[in-house]
């Protein structure tokens, strides 16, 4: 069951990032946030009442003080077609750190509370406007690292995912009915419960659609977290020769990570739509010329956590054990192997390199002239790809609690099964199959534990 929300409080936050902006927002939701608009807003033409979902002009003053402190947009918003559905109240200033906090405080001073992280959503959730899949979706919507994974966050805001448990439900409720009479009249219709049909009826009604949900799951590290990729190879192959080229075409935003080792940059940059992370660690930089090994060595360990290794040898340089080395350590992984300097005459050993490939894809390009370059962005989408669900199939892309909650179902749907084939008593069918469906109530909300709330709202920024 769903706890009852237990507060009746209203709650406040600046839900625009704190800085310097055109506008900054603070919201309000309770059933205090119109009385305390009328305490802290001044608009500039009299109002009688405020109307719902329209913006009034005025100032915000400081009632204490009677001071004007900005020139703001006030909306109203009557519950219960609101974020919350709650009555809220957004505040529309300039922004600005103190502005928006000075803000904050008279309305908090008026009687708010500060809001916590993801309280508001929390609250749209506890009133039921959305199911916990739609909020997650939220933060997926904040977070998303490309078009697609934006695309199918805002499915799933939309309802998808639950609507797909929610019919899983009902089908699994179904076969519990029907096992359930079985347990009622076991005497009298021995025939209530044909196993045959049951266990049939499990395993496509329930199982199946389970798996494929669940295989889907790869996708989502996929679209929405991006392809940690590696771009490995000898000094002066051209590497970064060619992460230039690849940013530079994307246009890429180019961000140092804060707290990781000195000098790591990370740029994402699409290719095929797909978001991928490129680490690119100056340290590697600095060992060019002089100690190769160290850069081989520091290439590997990272090949081994990359989701995507693109190998980098140089066609105008016979080969040496270092290309090979990494070559080999690509095999078995998602890997393709780039001839770069197709410009210039070949001087490497093509029977040799084939072998040493065994099967890994090549692509030659040169990463001076940009020959070759859209022939690698459809090899990488290819290589990513390759061996996922067919995304036209499924839209909905799972998380990893959703695939812990379905893995957890389906365990149960299977021992039903079983326990069906084996003949067992269908009071423990029964169980099994309650145990299953609790585990699918967990993805939508309807019988999760409250740490679980805990988790997932406190991924929430401030204000939302
Ligand atoms: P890295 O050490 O692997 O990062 O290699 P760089 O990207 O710094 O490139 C080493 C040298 O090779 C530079 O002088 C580049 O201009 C040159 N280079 C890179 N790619 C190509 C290419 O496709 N053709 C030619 N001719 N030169 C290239």
């Amino acid at each position: 069951m769903t706890p009852h929300y237990p507060n009746e409080d209203t709650i406040a936050a600046v839900a625009t990032p704190i800085g310097q902006a055109g506008i900054g927002i603070v919201r309000i939701s309770g059933p205090c946030a119109l009385e305390i608009a009328q305490k802290v807003f001044q608009p500039k033409r009299p109002v009688k009442s405020f109307q719902s979902h329209r913006l009034v002009l005025g100032h915000l003053v400081d009632p204490r003080s009677g001071s004007r402190v900005d020139e703001i947009l006030l909306s109203f918003m009557k519950a219960p077609h609101t974020y919350t559905r709650e009555d809220v109240v957004e505040i529309n200033s300039h922004s600005g750190y103190l502005l928006l906090s000075r803000i904050l405080q008279i309305v908090l001073a008026e009687g708010a509370r500060l809001a916590k992280p993801g309280e508001f959503t929390f609250r749209a959730f506890m009133n039921g406007r959305i199911d916990l899949t739609q909020a997650e979706a939220i933060v997926d919507i904040i977070n998303s690292q490309s078009e697609r994974g934006l695309q199918l966050a805002s499915q799933q805001i939309s309802g998808n995912f639950r609507c797909e448990i929610e019919a899983l439900r009902e089908r699994g409720l179904e076969i519990l009915a029907r096992v359930e009479v079985a347990i009622d009249f076991p005497v009298e219709e021995p025939g209530i419960l044909p196993r045959e049909g049951t266990v049939e009826r499990i395993e496509q009604a329930l199982l199946e659609p389970i798996e494929r949900i669940i295989a889907a799951h790869s996708q989502r590290k996929i679209w929405m977290d991006g392809v940690d990729t590696v771009i490995a190879g000898r000094v002066n192959v051209g590497k970064s020769s060619l992460l230039n080229r690849l940013l530079d075409e994307d246009r890429a935003i180019v961000t140092p990570v804060p707290g990781t080792t000195r000098d790591v940059i990370e740029s994402t940059v699409h290719i095929e739509g797909l978001p991928l992370r490129l680490m690119d660690t100056a340290g590697l930089r600095k060992v060019k010329g002089k100690l190769e090994r160290i850069g081989i060595d520091l290439a590997e360990q990272k090949l081994a956590h990359a989701d995507l290794a693109l190998i980098v040898i140089d066609q105008s340089r016979a080969l040496n054990q270092n290309d090979f080395k990494l070559i080999s350590k690509s095999r078995g992984r998602n890997a393709l192997v780039i001839v770069n300097k197709i410009d210039l005459p070949s001087r490497i050993d093509e029977k040799g390199l084939k072998t040493a490939l065994d099967g890994l894809p090549l692509v030659r390009i040169s990463a001076l002239t940009g020959e070759g370059i859209d022939r690698l962005r459809k090899a990488i989408g290819h290589v990513v790809l390759e061996g996922h669900v067919d995304m036209t199939v499924t839209q909905v892309v799972p998380n990893l609690r959703h695939k812990e909650a379905l893995s957890e179902a389906a365990r149960f749907f299977r021992s039903a099964a079983q326990n069906t084939k084996e003949g067992l008593p269908t009071e423990i069918i029964a169980m099994d199959l309650n145990s299953g469906l609790e585990a699918l109530g967990e993805i939508i909300g309807a019988t999760t534990s409250e740490d679980v709330f805990d988790k997932i709202f406190s991924q929430f920024c401030l204000g939302k």
